[in-house]
């Protein structure tokens, strides 16, 4: 097959790919980006593979970072936009489930190829358009299969977390897992409990974001994959958070996290142990444990607890959608975000300065209860805030 017309992201590649053969090597576009493009999709990352060796590629261009050269992998800046340069490789088994013990450089594309996940992975193409199909992905991509490369058993005995990745792939693309891939992932899903969190975490997340997470999770919990993955999930009634995830698709791996615990029936203390677990990052786990308790609570919720969770709105209304939530209560919700008076206690017209100037609280423990008072009532409503109505306010209170 070839291309006629390539994407403006590989155009723009191109002159990388044609210095590495002008120098007698080969190079390739591979990956995501040949997949995606057959599948007419977005194009992320547009990854190249060469036959040179990391030191022939980093003496052919003038601008190059090693961004990890022990597994072949040179970053090239010479035009503009950074491209990452892998030399083909192949790799031996996974002891410690992170990464390959040893990484052997080969010269020879179909090696590399070889050791790739699926087959809808493991297409090439030149810089001229022509694409190299050496494991039939090309009709996978047209059947809509996701099938390992090879013997789908070794390839999961290899590196478990290619059973994360088909699930994960399946939920983006809404590809089904062919029979012998699936049967070999029904086998050692149990593998998965010795795989890095951080790396399980990665495609899990991709999952939930996909357009088909829910058919995804489901086929987790039909293969029992779900139980060799962090937090106990396959203990949660998940038959309802997966029909209602159906049609409805999270923008940010932050609304996944929230929109998912929001419908766990987890405490705030449980859910966070569960983000410990999983090794969340600070700000996701922020974002879960302020905004899950008002979107479980969002019926009854007052504005001072909307107004606590100002700077997150708009992962709010997201999740808010996802849980199906009717429209007049968005709608409310989203006038009350319109209409605060402050977004935050640094818009009150008093300070802490102000209250000690004026000889009414001193600073200590009761100069932050009395400004939380204050911030309440203008909050609800209760005053106006303008310096004269909060200091006449706080007179009254005491
Ligand atoms: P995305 O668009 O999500 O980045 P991708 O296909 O580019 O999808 P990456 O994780 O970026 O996925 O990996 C790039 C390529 O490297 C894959 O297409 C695949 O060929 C190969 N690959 C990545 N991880 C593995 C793995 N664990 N085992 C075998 N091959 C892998
Ligand atoms: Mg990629």
């Amino acid at each position: 097959m070839k291309i006629n017309t390539l994407p403006q992201e590989f155009l723009d590649a191109r002159p990388a790919l044609k210095r590495l053969e002008d120098a007698g090597f080969e190079a390739y576009f591979v990956g995501g980006a040949v997949r995606d493009m057959i599948l007419n999709k977005p194009i992320h990352d547009v990854d190249i593979a060469t036959s040179a060796f990391p030191e022939e590629v980093k003496s052919l261009f003038d601008k190059t970072v090693d961004t990890g050269i022990q597994h072949g992998t040179v970053m090239i800046l010479d035009y503009g936009e950074g491209y990452e340069i892998t030399t083909f490789r192949t790799e031996s088994t996974y002891t410690d489930f992170r990464r390959p013990d040893k990484v052997t450089f080969v010269r020879s594309l179909e090696e590399d190829l070889k050791r790739r996940d699926f087959t809808i992975n493991a297409l090439a193409m030149t810089h001229t358009g022509e694409i190299v199909d050496l494991f039939d992905g090309l009709l996978d991509l047209n059947k809509g299969i996701i099938r390992a490369v090879g013997d789908a058993e070794v390839r999961f005995t290899e590196d478990a977390l290619r059973m994360m990745r088909a699930l994960r792939f399946s939920a983006q693309l809404g590809f089904d897992i062919d029979l012998e891939t699936q049967t070999a992932l029904q086998k050692l899903a149990p593998n998965l409990e010795k795989i890095a969190v951080e790396r399980i975490r990665v495609e899990f997340e991709k999952l939930l974001t996909g357009p088909l997470a829910a058919k995804s999770l489901q086929t987790a919990v039909d293969d029992r994959v779900i139980k060799y993955i962090p937090g106990d999930i396959d203990l949660w009634d998940l038959s309802l958070i997966i029909s209602d995830l159906n049609d409805n698709q999270a923008h940010s791996t932050r609304v996944a996290w929230v929109h998912l615990l929001t419908r766990s029936e987890l405490s705030v203390k449980e859910m966070n142990y569960f983000m410990r677990v999983w090794k969340m990052s600070h700000e996701n786990a922020k974002a879960v444990t302020l905004i899950a308790p008002v979107a479980r609570r969002i019926k009854s919720i007052s504005k001072f607890e909307l107004y606590q969770v100002y700077s997150y709105q708009e992962d709010l209304l997201e999740v808010l959608h996802l849980l199906q939530t009717p429209q007049k209560i968005i709608q409310s919700v989203k006038r009350v975000f319109d209409t605060l008076p402050i977004s935050k206690a640094s818009e009150l017209a008093i300070n802490g300065g102000d209250l000690q100037i004026e000889n009414l609280v001193q600073p200590g423990p009761k100069m932050g209860r009395v400004l939380k008072i204050v911030e309440n009532a203008v909050v609800s409503g209760k005053i106006e805030n303008t310096f004269e109505s909060l200091i006449t306010y706080v007179k009254e209170l005491k």
